[in-house]
């Protein structure tokens, strides 16, 4: 299983001021601190530094599936997420909200469910097993935010 964020040519373009998927441009804050995770690092923005608050729709291409909603990323230039497993911005909450999809970025249903951080990776890892799931995305089980998506490999 490998976690990837947010596509890098969106979120080079939205720090260059480009539109959101909104067509809006990003608001600009300053980080509160913890519950703030970036979706390029994955690693919440550390309080009191520039983050853009934005309208992401991690899908190619508007379709009834294609769920748009609010991220955050470092306002700055950071590392995207790059390594093995799940990050740790991924077990600060008790509970994430997974749902898997096809090929054609269409929900599976039956795949969507509530689960505590402690089995998250092994409820993804489950998922991904199937030969009809192409990613299984992860949110926030209170918020619904878009966090990453987790490919097989
Ligand atoms: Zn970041």
């Amino acid at each position: 299983m490998r976690i990837t964020p947010l596509d890098p040519a969106f979120v080079a373009a939205i720090r260059a001021g480009g539109p959101d998927a909104n067509g809006q441009p990003p608001e600009r804050a300053t980080s509160p601190g913890a519950g703030t995770p970036c979706r390029n690092c994955l690693h919440d923005i550390s309080e009191g530094d520039e983050m853009l608050i934005l309208a992401a729709r991690p899908f190619p291409a508007p379709q009834p599936y294609a769920e748009t909603g609010p991220v955050f990323l470092h306002a700055e230039a950071c590392t995207a997420w790059n390594a093995p497993g799940l990050p740790p911005v991924m077990a600060v909450s008790p509970d994430y909200l997974i749902k898997a999809y096809s090929a054609d970025h269409r929900i599976l249903y039956g795949t969507g469910a509530v689960v505590p951080s402690g089995a998250l990776g092994a409820e993804i890892e489950e998922r991904l097993e199937r030969e009809d799931v192409a990613f299984v995305d992860i949110r926030s089980a209170r918020n619904n935010c878009f966090l990453a998506r987790a490919v097989a490999g």
